[in-house]
């Protein structure tokens, strides 16, 4: 499965201590994270990263067109509400392709451990399905 990493500044020891918590989880799939966050997790543990751009330099866009293209499974943005964000809208527009593809998103550590922890228990199997089908699933349409 296609994992994307991304959290601002103010959540990035969040995610340090998400990614060690489930690297025995995170190890068994392709991870793809913006600049700065793939650095610091790959510093805090022994996960392998597709480092992208920094999200402000076009990494959230960068993800976007991941998903866009199905190639992009679970997201798991750690965002920081309480600090105005240069690139917001590359933000808006990360998790709206989200939703219009159907891809599970984490904006939170707390809904991130549950989607994790769900991979283990086949929750996201149907991710594959769509794989193999070789295109996204559009909800609204
Ligand atoms: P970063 O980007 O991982 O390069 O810091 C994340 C963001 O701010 O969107």
């Amino acid at each position: 499965m296609n994992i994307a990493l991304i959290a601002h500044d103010g959540k990035k020891t969040d995610m340090i201590n998400f990614s060690i918590a489930y690297e025995h989880i995170l190890q068994k799939h392709s991870l793809y994270a913006t600049g700065t966050t793939g650095q610091r997790i790959m510093e805090n543990t022994a996960l392998n990263i597709h480092r992208l751009m920094s999200g402000p330099l076009g990494g959230d866009q960068q993800i976007g067109s991941m998903i866009a293209e199905n190639r992009m499974d679970l997201v798991l943005f750690f965002r920081d509400p309480l600090t105005a964000q240069p690139h917001e809208p590359d933000i808006i527009a990360l998790l709206r392709l989200c939703d219009v593809y159907g891809i599970p998103l984490a904006t939170n550590i707390g809904t991130a451990e549950v989607l994790v922890k769900s991979i283990e228990q086949g929750g996201l199997d149907w991710r594959n399905e769509v794989n193999k089908e070789g295109k996204g699933v559009i909800l609204n349409e």
